[in-house]
């Protein structure tokens, strides 16, 4: 049997305690917050060198493979059913914390959190933040180009990685862990597998940049009487905060509602009934000054009637609990079953957006409960429908097809995956999917790698297991 060769093959080729089969493999995904369906066999292997072996068997056999970070992600970007999947957990280390070239070289299955933990230990900062930073790893970071709540100071995974090893379908290892910030010689090469949710070829290893370590860090929650207020503030908190402004993060009322009352652990830091509440961060290098400098801003948008009240975090632990509040983003399926979505569009169309999708949804269905959240200084919005996943389509119709005409995307920072694939095309012209098929056919052509993620490509793997 085909399955059998190829499995005591790859036994060989990488050892048989990194290759898991039967229901060992097939229980792996159950319980987790991503879908990945039940694998017919899982790989972990050690090395880069033991991913490339791996790869090339694989792809002699032309059968499907979908690499595994943490399994966080949103979209079915690591479905494997009956399929097989490359988990590279094993390939969880710091390698170098370079204080000198503020950089750090970092496995790709390293946890984000450590991969923080570690630059700190030197005094140095890993800017990306998530509510997932337990489990999500550093390469599940850069096959999504991963987001989250500090990109409007510090950009999205891909404006902080310097350097990327990559296995491609054959096996090939193209290593490019350079440590420069400018490199013009030629195509940049690592940006086409960051945001490539796998299908590309498989991150290894990267050259992570990092920051010097904030020594100051103010928060306040602003409540916001009316949206186009919002713009206007965040635009002063840019300009008086002198870029250290680091989260803007909106809450429509529901939402704050949601995590400010039982059975949520967090308290209103202020009255509910405003229509927004912003929480807002700024990092900084100088305690005293900065802090004065967050309340003269806050103050101004006071005065100036861009916010209704505010209250500012007076230490850490309040610092902490109004971040709490933005991360408990679990409360919002306490009532039942929601669909979720993440899409981005500009900030002088978001109000109009947000009430097109309410009005439709209460013609579609009276009573559907819409709850937003999202970075809105980064034009990401995150909509909550409570409905059953059986009425994805109609739902999904709703929130992407007014996106089209707004020139938005139905992905911020989730991702593609499966989930999404049917709605490329209102971000998506024709001819930027065939550009993208293009690049696909070239560095995989037997379509081996995380096969119909994003999109579909002609040629298939061969289905070994089913
Ligand atoms: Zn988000």
């Amino acid at each position: 049997m085909v399955a059998d060769a190829l499995i005591s093959r790859l036994e060989r080729a990488i050892g048989t305690d990194s290759v898991v089969v039967g229901e060992e493999a097939a229980m792996a995904g159950a319980g987790g917050w991503g879908r990945v369906g039940k694998p017919a066999a899982i790989l972990k292997p050690a090395t880069t060198q033991a991913v490339s072996e791996a790869l090339k068997i694989c792809h002699q056999y032309s059968v499907p493979v979908a690499p595994w970070g943490g399994r966080t992600g949103l979209v079915a970007g690591g479905w494997a059913d009956r399929e097989i999947a490359l988990s590279l957990e094993k390939m969880n280390k710091v390698e170098v914390v370079d204080p000198d070239s503020a950089s750090m070289v970092v496995q790709a299955g390293c946890p984000l959190q450590a991969a923080c933990e570690a630059a700190e230990a030197q005094n140095l900062f890993f800017p990306l933040d998530l509510g997932s930073r337990g489990s999500a790893t550093i390469g599940g970071n850069i096959a999504t180009n991963a987001g989250g709540n500090r990109v409007i100071r510090y950009g999205m995974m891909r404006e902080n990685v310097l350097g990327l090893e990559v296995v491609l379908a054959d096996g090939t290892v193209v290593s490019a862990l350079h440590h420069l910030i400018k490199n013009n010689a030629g195509y940049d090469l690592k940006q086409m597998f960051i945001g490539s949710e796998g299908t590309l070829g498989v991150v290894t290893r990267a050259v992570l940049r990092l920051r010097p370590l904030p020594q100051s860090q103010d928060v306040a929650v602003a409540a916001v009487n009316d949206f186009s207020s919002l713009p206007h503030l965040l635009h002063r908190l840019e300009r008086q905060l002198g870029g250290r402004l680091s989260a803007f993060e909106v809450m429509w009322a529901d939402f704050y509602s949601l995590v400010t009352t039982a059975p949520a652990n967090g308290r209103p830091p202020l009255p509910a009934g405003r229509p927004y509440y912003v929480l807002i961060e700024a990092l900084g290098a100088d305690p005293g000054p900065d802090a004065q400098t967050f309340q003269e801003a806050l103050g101004s948008a006071l005065e100036a009637g861009e916010i209704a009240d505010a209250v500012i975090a007076k230490d850490q632990a309040e610092r902490d609990a109004l971040w709490a509040l933005r991360d408990d983003v679990g409360q919002v399926a306490r009532n039942g079953p929601v669909l979720t979505f993440d899409v981005s569009l500009s900030i002088s169309q978001m109000q109009a957006y947000v009430a097109e999708v309410k009005a439709a949804l209460h013609t579609w269905k009276p009573g559907t409960s819409l709850v937003v959240f999202g970075h809105l200084g980064d034009g990401n919005l995150h909509l909550i429908v409570g409905a059953s996943p059986l009425d994805h389509y109609d739902v999904e119709s709703i929130v992407y097809r007014p996106l089209r005409d707004r020139l938005g995307s139905i992905s911020a920072e989730h991702g593609v995956g499966l989930d999404k694939r049917a709605w490329l095309w209102v971000t998506r012209s024709a001819e930027e999917v065939e550009v993208m098929r293009a690049v696909k056919r070239a560095l995989d052509p037997m379509n081996i790698l995380n096969p119909g993620k994003i999109f579909e490509v002609s040629v298939g793997g061969a289905a070994v297991f089913s």
